[in-house]
């Protein structure tokens, strides 16, 4: 299991003049004028469908950078066979071979792709290029370099013997096909799902978010340099509900890897369990959904901190995270300083199109995204248990501008306390500095998702009590830092409750989900 040491990919610095910044902004030029065709993937070969859909860039919605084909049922049909095809030689493969190119992958993204898959994701996705980078270079890569160490983790794992029965247990890959669904917010995570599938040896039917259609091209384009044969990871964008029927009706279909929201996964789940009776074996389910993450701080934290706190855990990348933080529970004695400092520094942010690299936030996602936005900032403005402390404006003419936006109430229940958003807005209460261990209790009782969540403080009873007291609510549970920016190889992610089924991405134990292991004991 000699395999190179995983290491995280560093996140370059795009200073003005850098080599880094002129090639991502012509990646970027380029890309934006192109009219770019996306196809579907199947088999190894481009597919032209010839029903369409048209590409708009959140931040520039009347500018159309391209366009992606639609599946029909056939198609779907079509990726499903040639992903059963595929999986006689692929699952046979010696898991070097695999690992092999899955690495190469890694390198084509932190090298020759880099400007490439960073541009895509600022397009499509509307990131910053700090965002960009971090989530579509340096998390892609890290996924890729270390779910390989991580599989050899696992084949590692092998049960005792003795001198006349040799036990031995092989991680087969799952029977069938497996199905990946990804989120539009994460490259790293579209990159990922159908990928660590596939290094453990499954073939895959992937259905990328259609605000990820720029990205995932370029994904395929770097897993096909990268050696994975036709069939082995196929792509189809198009109607969610009829490719997920099609693909749940296939008796092979054995396995789901998933983010996106809550109720989408849940509707899969149903449908999966409606169709139970068809399948060859019963299908692997991993999900990571939605979050409504919290910032509990303590009377003995620092003021400045909590502040960093919310305003990099609530507002980097628009919010668009299931672990932003999108509530926070603060002591009457920190306040006023935790409110000037979110103040000035949400007044210091730039809002604008990516390719100004001095903005620190861009537009959200879409428009139904944005009209959700704005209708909960405007019920905070009317609401006589809301105020908006800073924020509050919003601006759809050109691209899907939020305004990075801080409510007050004095509900620990109102709508936002409890809603998640997806976007740049947090709900702040404010609470009696007795009144900690009831905070920390309300908290427990308001978390129906169980992602992220951070405590800050500097006694360290008050963060063992936090650390107690909220155990059920956090997958991913922070002290003294923003619940955001988990880190491959250091943070594996993921939550409970009506946030996911706690796999953890970038984990063995997420791997593990992926493989079906035959124990061999042979005696002499
Ligand atoms: N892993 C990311 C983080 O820790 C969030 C991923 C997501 O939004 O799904 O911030």
């Amino acid at each position: 299991f000699n395999v190179p040491i995983a290491v995280n990919e560093p996140v370059k610095s795009y200073a003005p003049g850098s080599p880094e910044r002129e090639a991502v902004l012509k990646a970027y030029k380029s890309m934006y004028n192109s009219k770019t065709d996306v196809p579907l993937y199947i088999n190894g070969e481009d597919v032209l469908t010839g029903k369409t859909r048209t590409m708009s860039p959140p931040h520039d919605h009347k500018h159309v950078v391209g366009s992606y084909h639609l599946a029909e049922k056939e198609h779907v049909e079509d990726a499903i066979a040639t992903a059963l095809e595929a999986r006689k030689s692929w699952s046979q493969l010696p898991w070097e071979q695999r690992a092999a190119i899955f690495l190469k992958a890694a390198e084509l993204i932190a090298g020759p792709y880099r400007a490439k898959i960073n541009a895509a994701t600022m397009i499509a996705q509307s990131k910053t290029i700090h965002q960009a980078e971090i989530d579509s270079a340096c998390e892609l890569v890290d996924f890729l370099r270390f779910n390989v160490q991580y599989m050899t983790e696992i084949y590692k794992e092998q049960p005792n013997s003795s001198s006349d029965a040799w036990n031995r247990v092989e991680y087969r890959p799952l029977e069938g096909f497996t199905y990946a669904v990804t989120p539009f917010n994460f490259t790293a995570i579209a990159g990922n799902l159908p990928s660590c599938m596939a290094l453990m040896g499954n073939v895959v039917v992937w259905k990328p978010s259609d605000s990820q259609v720029f990205s995932a091209k370029v994904i395929m384009d770097v897993f096909k340099e990268a050696g994975v044969p036709a069939g082995v990871i196929n792509v189809v964008f198009g109607d969610p509900a009829m490719i997920t029927d099609t693909v749940l009706a296939s008796p092979d279909f054995s396995g789901l890897h998933f983010t996106g929201s809550t109720f989408v996964f849940k509707e899969l789940w149903k449908k999966i369990g409606n169709n139970i009776h068809n399948y060859k074996t019963y299908p692997r389910i991993v999900g990571e959904t939605g979050g409504k993450d919290f910032i509990v701080a303590h009377k003995t934290a620092n003021a400045k901190q909590v502040a960093t706190a919310i305003v990099r855990g609530a507002f980097e990348f628009q919010g668009q995270k299931c672990s932003a933080a999108s509530r926070a529970y603060i002591p009457k004695s920190l306040w006023d300083d935790v409110k000037k400092f979110v103040i000035e520094d949400v007044k210091s942010f730039k809002m604008g199109s990516p390719d100004d690299m001095s903005n620190f936030i861009t537009a959200v996602i879409h428009e139904g995204s944005f009209d959700k936005l704005a209708k909960y900032i405007d019920q905070a403005k009317s609401d006589r248990d809301a105020e908006i402390v800073v924020g509050g404006g919003y601006d759809k003419s050109k691209g899907y501008f939020i305004e990075p936006t801080v409510i007050l109430t004095t509900n620990p229940k109102y709508t936002t306390m409890c809603t998640e958003l997806f976007g740049p807005v947090i709900t702040i209460y404010v609470y009696e500095d007795d009144a900690y261990s009831d905070t920390l209790k309300l908290v427990d009782g308001t978390s129906e998702y169980a992602l992220t969540g951070a405590i800050l403080a500097t006694d360290r009873t008050a963060i063992t009590e936090a650390t107690t007291a909220l155990q059920n609510c956090a997958g991913n549970f922070y002290i003294n830092d923003k619940p955001t920016g988990a880190v491959v190889g250091q943070q594996p992610f993921g939550g409970a409750r009506a946030s996911g089924t706690n796999d953890k991405a970038g984990s063995a134990q997420n791997l593990l989900r992926w493989v079906s292991p035959r124990l061999i004991k042979e005696t002499f």
